[in-house]
């Protein structure tokens, strides 16, 4: 009899436990659908470059331009984020419009090295996962950021570079032009004008090797930081790099940490400006530690490294973010930076020169 009732507590006690078990994980379920549910927060920034963009140098036109083409791009990424799409994916197209029109410093639009060639760069990471993947200096592929998301989802590396790069692309099918699909007049016209000037006798120090060119430059790469209706941050930057580079010369822009950073836990950005500072101040991945290790906002972690860092450092340039609530920063150091937002509500700000919007 004593056998018997030992038993029956042992099952009892069992079944409890089971149920304990089945409430506990319902409850997780139920936590993280009331998230999804609710949480329509979701917002998208993005930038295409920064640099000595003054008013008196524009015209009308070319204003209007760039703002058409900001608002354009955005939009697609807006419509994906608030259809339910991820923030991978509205990075990934968002971008791809930037880089095919030949007013920003990817994809189309390209500036030139020295040898009178396109090499591009380009990254993007998941802020959700932390994967990444990058490519740089490749000569033919159309839209570098989709490459770079093939090589974080479908390769076992983070970053590829040159003719292996180009490599993968064709196994991958991703599309592939001739490097004459790259060359526009102005850019072209661009080189010219600094090869006018001679290049510094020390190449060792970035400074003089670059002064001719940054002086008045403007660096327009573009790039997309985005927050998605599940809470997942991801971030994208893609580039030609800047005017003139040699060696194989690579910028900050596919680096994962200087060009690139997401991370759920605490915002997802992407960088412009002159790459040799954005690597050495680590600049992406720098704004994220401030909040993740010194529970600064967004607002107060972008300016620390862009106003205070990188300046002290003497880089030039900016950053635009958001973080995991949709708080979005647009912050450089530069006279101005093309970029815009949109929030969940779709409200819609663009902006070129250093006004507040
Ligand atoms: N950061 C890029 C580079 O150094 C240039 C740019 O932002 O336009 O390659």
């Amino acid at each position: 009899m004593q056998r018997i009732l030992i038993f029956l507590s042992l099952v009892l006690f069992l079944a409890c436990k089971e149920q304990l078990k089945e409430t506990a994980e319902a409850s997780i379920v139920d936590t993280k659908e009331e998230v999804q549910k609710t949480g329509d927060s979701f917002g998208i920034v993005i930038h295409g470059g920064a640099g000595t963009i003054l008013k008196e140098n524009m015209t009308p036109e070319k204003e209007a331009a760039y703002k058409a083409k900001l608002e354009e791009a955005i939009k697609v990424g807006h419509t994906i984020l608030k259809n339910g799409g991820t923030s991978m994916e509205a990075v990934e197209k968002t971008i791809n419009i930037l880089e095919d029109s030949p007013l920003f410093n990817a994809g189309k639009g390209a500036v030139f090295t020295n040898e009178g060639i396109n090499e591009l760069d380009a990254s993007i990471m998941d802020g959700k996962t932390l994967n990444a993947g990058a490519v740089a200096g490749v000569r033919t592929i159309k839209n570098p950021i989709n490459l770079a998301r093939e090589v974080m989802l479908n390769s076992p590396h983070v970053m590829l570079s040159g003719k292996g790069a180009e490599q993968f692309a064709e196994e991958r099918k991703l599309e592939i032009v001739d490097p004459k699909y790259f060359y526009t007049e102005d850019r072209f016209k661009a080189l010219e004008k600094i090869k006018e000037k001679p290049d510094h006798p020390d190449a060792k120090s970035a400074t003089s090797f670059y002064d001719p060119m940054i002086k008045n430059s403007k660096f327009g790469t573009v790039g997309c930081a985005a927050l998605d209706k599940n809470g997942n941050l991801a971030a994208g930057t893609s580039t030609g790099g800047m005017t003139n580079k040699k060696w194989n010369r690579i910028g900050d822009s596919p680096i994962i940490g200087a060009g690139t950073y997401a991370n759920n836990n605490t915002c997802a950005v992407s960088s412009t400006g002159w790459g040799e500072y954005f690597i050495r101040a680590m600049v992406a991945h720098d704004i994220s530690a401030l909040m993740e290790y010194k529970e600064l906002s967004l607002q107060e972690a972008a300016s620390i490294v862009i106003q205070k860092k990188l300046t002290e450092l003497g880089g030039t340039g900016g950053i635009i973010a958001i973080d995991h609530e949709g708080n979005v920063a647009m912050e450089f150091n530069t006279a101005g930076m093309y970029r815009a937002t949109m929030n969940a509500s779709g409200k819609l700000t663009v902006g070129i020169y250093k006004e507040a919007l």
